[in-house]
């Protein structure tokens, strides 16, 4: 069974409930689940180490080996079957500066001084919305540019393999003016290192994982951080963390899918794990985004039918977030996730699946639980985008964000000059996608109201085209994608757990009709897409899943300079940490602040004093 995001709200009866599902762990992976309180102090320990990390992503993996660099046994506790989050699947394009080797290698000039005014500059604010670096905490920002290179250096020391060219600006979003700073891991099939999508972020991830093993990292993969325990429910340190047991079960398997490499895995099926942390704990949890009812808290606009960028293969689930609050963390830079805006909710390239944000492939581990690979899309003029009721709301050819903060882009650039945004190529109705795909219809109902799915509706002239083949596994008939001989039949085919009512067929019949008289007309009278190239009129006639996706979590546990997480009285809590898309403060997309992060606070980690 599927997991469904919308079975679980707020109300207490759903509180620390785990249910067992046909696929298993998947449901105890995912997301939802809201945290327990304060974890008991356990009786006995079943493992202890002098660090423990929660998570073995962009933040946990850099964690882990500087941590156990500094002389610290480290333990990695990871949900899902194999290390990696977001990191390992993402495109492994990483933002690091400040004067790396590869940046003086190929002549261009940074210094940790730059990195810090850049990501400071308050003036890079484009008009009507996206303040990237507005809001960002000065401490936080401070401690990111002083170990930016040595977190470069650091990840080739320990085997990331990045593309040996000048650093650019491609891929980045929030990078600053003054310097290219973007880095390119490389990942090679065939060459030994498995990836779940044949990505960049692999040949980053993999090899970290390699040197932590070597260095004695040991992994409690199949394994969620339930709760933290704290001397007090508000006093003291941090000692430990209970995890409980979330092996990933297939449909139709039995066995839980296993890790890539298995050596320092420590092996249990026990249902909870009591792990005591001599001298810290670190949250690399991730972040919120795939948890409906906290990521509302900060965007009520990011309901139920939107996925997650980086779902199914693991989830954003705020159990962070809500493990270190209940023992009195404070969350910081709100506004930050409020305003997620560009690059974090997308118009989608991928259709006829769920899980739309990449391609999955067939071998993929967990492919039983995305069942297509979908359909690629280039060019928007082969489909028009209808909502839930049947209608256009948009010029589909749009959608795509603009930039303003990386190297360049700003032309010429005047640090804290207020007229920089007067240069940014910013054209407000691409923004608009996001609210025009999410707002209100005729069909948006109780409980939240939800906007309901978007579907892209083509012919068999745009299969033609795009030369797609709409037989599984390219398409997922249940529920993501439908065909039929005539519109009003495709209207009454569209059965989705999100469509709140079925689509009327003479609304769908109209739209199109009108579609096709602008192709005749050569122009777009309802929303102007420019010279609109095909009509649908050729059966049979297909809806295709196209809703947008949410990608980052931009805000989350405060943090200081040295990633100790704060309490409500800006006091750190005593041998408690945060790294990457879990902490607050720092609203940059991606890997640069995640590895940043986790190097900064594997460092800190292994330096506090042991406890007993
Ligand atoms: C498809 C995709 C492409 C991307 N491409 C890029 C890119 O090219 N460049 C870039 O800069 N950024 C990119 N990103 C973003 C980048 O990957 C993330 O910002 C980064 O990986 C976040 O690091 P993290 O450690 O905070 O979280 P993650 O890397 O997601 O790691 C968090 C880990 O914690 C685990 N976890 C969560 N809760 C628990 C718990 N309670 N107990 C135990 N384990 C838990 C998760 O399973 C996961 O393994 C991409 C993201 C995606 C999804």
């Amino acid at each position: 069974m599927e997991y469904n995001q919308r079975k679980h709200d707020l109300s207490s009866r759903n509180l620390i409930t785990v249910t067992a599902t046909v696929d298993g762990a998947a449901e105890a992976v995912g997301p939802g689940m809201l945290s327990p309180a304060m974890g008991k102090i356990p009786e006995s320990w079943d493992l202890e180490a002098d660090v423990v990390i929660i998570g073995s992503g962009g933040a946990g993996m850099p964690a882990a080996v500087k941590a156990a660099d500094e002389g610290a046994s480290v333990i990695v506790v990871e949900t899902n079957y194999d290390i990696g989050g977001h990191a390992i699947i993402s495109g492994g394009n990483t933002p690091l500066g400040g004067g790396t080797s590869a940046q003086r290698k190929y002549g261009i000039e940074d210094s940790p001084d730059l990195v810090f005014r850049d990501l400071t500059d308050w003036s890079i604010v484009q008009p009507n919305g996206w303040p990237d670096y507005r809001y960002n905490d000065r401490a936080v920002m401070r401690a990111f540019a002083d170990h930016c290179a040595s977190t470069y250096e650091f990840l080739v020391a320990n085997g990331a393999d990045f593309k040996d060219i000048p650093p650019d600006n491609q891929g980045g979003h929030n990078l600053g003016n003054s310097a290219p700073r973007e880095n390119h891991a490389v990942w090679t099939k065939g060459a030994g290192l498995e990836s779940p999508n044949n990505r960049g972020g692999t040949g980053l991830i993999r090899p970290l994982e390699n040197s932590a093993r070597t260095k004695g990292v040991k992994f409690l993969l199949n394994y969620k951080m339930k709760s933290l325990v704290r001397q007090g429910q508000t006093t003291g340190r941090v000692i430990g963390i209970t995890a409980q047991y979330t092996p990933r079960i297939m449909p139709g398997q039995t066995a839980p899918l296993k890790s890539f490499r298995s050596d320092g895995n420590i092996d249990s099926t026990k249902p909870t794990m009591n792990i005591r942390a001599r001298k810290a704990v670190v949250i690399a949890t991730g972040g919120t985004t795939s948890n409906l009812n906290f990521r509302r808290m900060f965007d009520p606009r990011l309901t139920a039918m939107l996925t997650v960028a980086g779902e199914p293969y693991s989830y954003q689930d705020a159990s962070g977030e809500l493990a270190a609050t209940a023992i009195g963390a404070s969350l910081w830079g709100l506004a930050n996730q409020t305003l997620e805006n560009g690059d974090n909710i997308r118009t989608q390239r991928v259709l006829a699946t769920k899980w739309n944000y990449m391609t999955w492939e067939p071998e993929f581990p967990l492919f039983p639980l995305v069942r297509a690979t979908g359909l690629a899309l280039k060019d928007w003029h082969n489909l028009i985008l209808v909502n839930q009721v049947g209608k256009r709301f948009y010029d589909e050819t749009k959608g795509d964000y603009p930039h303003g903060n990386v190297y360049n882009d700003i032309n010429p650039y005047t640090p804290n000059d207020y007229r920089n945004n007067e240069k940014i190529d910013y054209h407000p109705s691409k923004y608009n996608f996001f609210n025009a795909a999410v707002a209100m219809n005729e069909h948006s109902e109780p409980p939240d109201y939800s906007a309901g799915p978007v579907w892209a509706i083509f012919d068999a002239d745009a299969v033609a085209r795009n030369k797609w083949n709409v037989t599984p596994p390219y398409v997922d008939p249940d529920g993501y994608f439908f065909s039929a001989n005539t519109l009003p039949e495709l209207a009454a085919a569209i059965k989705n757990e999100y469509q709140a009512k079925p689509m009327k067929g003479e609304t769908l019949r109209a739209t199109v009709e009108r579609y096709n008289s602008f192709v005749d007309a050569g122009e777009d009278s309802d929303f102007g897409k420019p010279k609109p190239k095909y009509k649908i009129q050729t059966p049979p006639f297909y809806a295709a899943w196209a809703t947008p996706n949410v990608h980052d979590t931009r805000s989350g546990l405060r943090i200081n300079a040295k990633c100790q997480v704060m309490d409500l009285n800006a006091q750190a809590i005593p041998g408690l940490y945060c790294a990457g898309e879990s902490a607050g403060g720092f609203n940059q997309h991606g890997l640069g602040r995640c590895t940043t992060q986790g190097y900064i606070a594997g460092k800190n980690a292994a330096a506090e004093k042991a406890e007993g």
